[in-house]
């Protein structure tokens, strides 16, 4: 199926090469990888597919970069993130067209994802003008305690396919801010948005070098071999819990700074005060946001007993109604999932749990078709063994289990490895205060279905990872603190 004028044209403004010190080039063995269009499985046009070598000169730009970026003034660099901020947002039809095509969310969506990744370049704007110090009278009297913070380095970062713009702007703000010039390398499923947002970045006026894109089909061989170079100071990463955990053990190597955004399972919890009608609202925006396929998506419902079976079904009523197609259709709301193998492991977790005595109060199938696409699913009586409540599911299915007590909700929400996002229902303010203190995680949702927020720290404890992104926090990623003893004797 040929793309409409519009998306050609779009897809044609991106740069398809790699871009490294400044120049956009082919990859050194002239080879490409097809981007996919995941409502049709066709693709939409090829892109450079790098090799080890390329990812190398890319860190040899931000390398010999860092010095001279890291001297520019604050000033300089707040603006540049200022003008990103505002071309991401004149921009945001384009973009949210351009991403659709490649990851398949609904445009609106698409456009609500670049308007959330254009609020870190608002906000690293600010941040880049108050990296404090201090200087402090020691214990002692004679001595002063200096304190100044001083950029990481050059910076590695990994983003995923499912927020393709935004998990990169959460990196890439923070470390304009700071002066660390960077390596990044989108997901390959998804890297128009990221070449995209490169070539915006450098008509703001974001110098040659301080940002380096490597899109690749081998993500391991390319970017190990930089993990593992002593020019690089810092991964940022977002992706699977999986995958961190093998980076994280790349990275002791030679002892880089991490950040690792990794995978959920987000328990959604309603008690029987809570306002049931504003509870499947936030239900929806916490389970269908991105498809399902957000790390803060709501992966299990965990509802007091005596309203499980009334709030199942008005969950259902809402999300077996939702209109499913290509995302660059008017009025869908429901577009594909990225490919064929994520569509199969979500259809094998219903299948398990149906197995298991859950009963599908809407959906349950894959439908059949180019493209894809699996219908919203809500799984009623869920049993307790149910895979589907264990692992992150990351697909429109929103299993209901009951719950008789506070104790055993608390204790049923924090019954995983993963502690990135919880959400909690209630209108008892002693209740909810108790609960969110017993919560496992690195953020709530208090009578809200959706956290993320640039000026708030984003991130998880347990196996959901390690730091924040966004808020007063963020910037601390990519900056180190020096501690200068002096003798006033
Ligand atoms: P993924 O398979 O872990 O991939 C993430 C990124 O890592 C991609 O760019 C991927 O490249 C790259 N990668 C994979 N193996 C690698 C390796 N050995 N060395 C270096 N890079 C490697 O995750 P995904 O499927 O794209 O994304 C979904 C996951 O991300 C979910 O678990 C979700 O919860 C998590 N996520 C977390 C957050 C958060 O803030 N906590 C936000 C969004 C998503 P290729 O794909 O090109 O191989």
């Amino acid at each position: 199926m040929a793309l409409a004028t519009e998306e050609q044209q779009i897809v044609d403004e991106v740069p398809k090469g790699l871009l490294i010190g400044g120049e956009w080039r082919d990859a050194a063995e002239g080879a490409t990888l097809a981007v996919l269009d995941p409502a049709t499985g066709e693709a939409i046009c090829e892109v450079a597919d790098g090799t080890p070598g390329d990812a190398m000169a890319a860190l040899g730009a931000a390398h010999s970069k860092q010095a001279e970026w890291a001297a520019t003034p604050p000033n300089e660099r707040g603006e540049i993130l200022w003008r990103a901020f505002e071309k991401l947002t004149e921009r945001a039809d384009d973009l949210a067209l351009l991403m659709t095509l490649e990851m398949g969310k609904p445009v609106a969506e698409s456009k609500a994802e670049i308007s959330y990744a254009a609020e870190f370049f608002r906000w690293f704007s600010g941040e880049a003008l108050r990296i404090d110090g201090q200087y402090k009278v020691a214990g002692n009297g004679a001595s002063r305690v200096m304190t100044l913070r001083q950029p990481v380095g050059p910076s590695l970062m990994i983003t995923p396919w499912n927020f393709p713009t935004a998990m990169g702007t959460r990196k890439i703000g923070p470390a304009v801010a700071a002066g660390c010039t960077m390596v990044i390398k989108p997901a390959q499923q998804t890297p128009l948005s990221m070449l995209m947002l490169a070539k915006l970045l450098e008509e703001c006026g974001l110098p040659g070098g301080v940002l380096n894109v490597i899109t690749a089909s081998s993500s391991g061989s390319t970017m190990g071999p930089l993990i593992e170079d002593p020019r690089a100071r810092k991964l940022s990463f977002t992706g699977s819990t999986e995958v961190g955990r093998k980076l994280i053990a790349q990275s002791a190597e030679q002892v880089l700074k991490v950040s690792m955004e990794l995978g959920g399972n987000a328990p959604f919890v309603v008690f029987d005060d809570a306002d049931l009608d504003e509870a499947v609202e936030g239900a929806l925006m916490a389970k269908m946001r991105n498809i399902g396929e957000a790390c803060t998506s709501a992966n299990r419902f965990h509802v007091a007993a005596s309203v499980a079976d009334k709030f199942a079904q008005k969950l259902a009523a809402r999300m077996g109604a939702m209109k499913i197609g290509r995302g660059t259709e008017d009025g869908v709301e429901v577009g594909p999932l990225i490919n064929a193998d994520q569509r199969s492991m979500v259809a094998e977790l219903v299948d398990d749990a149906v197995e298991r005595g859950a009963k599908a109060l809407c959906g349950g199938k894959s439908i059949d078709g180019p493209g894809f696409f699996y219908e919203p699913t809500v799984l009623g009586g869920v049993t307790p063994d149910a895979r589907v409540l264990k692992e992150e599911i990351f697909g429109p299915v929103a299993p209901v289990i009951g719950f008789d007590s506070e104790e055993d909700a608390i204790a049923a929400a924090n019954d995983t490895e993963y502690g990135l996002v919880a959400y909690l229902y209630t209108r008892d303010l002693k209740r909810a205060l108790r609960v969110i203190e017993g919560l496992q995680t690195g953020m709530v949702g208090l009578n809200q279905g959706m956290v993320s927020n640039a000026g708030a720290p984003f991130g998880g404890v347990k196996q959901s990872g390690v730091g924040r992104e966004g808020g007063d926090e963020g910037i601390d990623e990519y900056l180190e603190t020096k501690y200068v003893a002096i003798n006033l004797g």
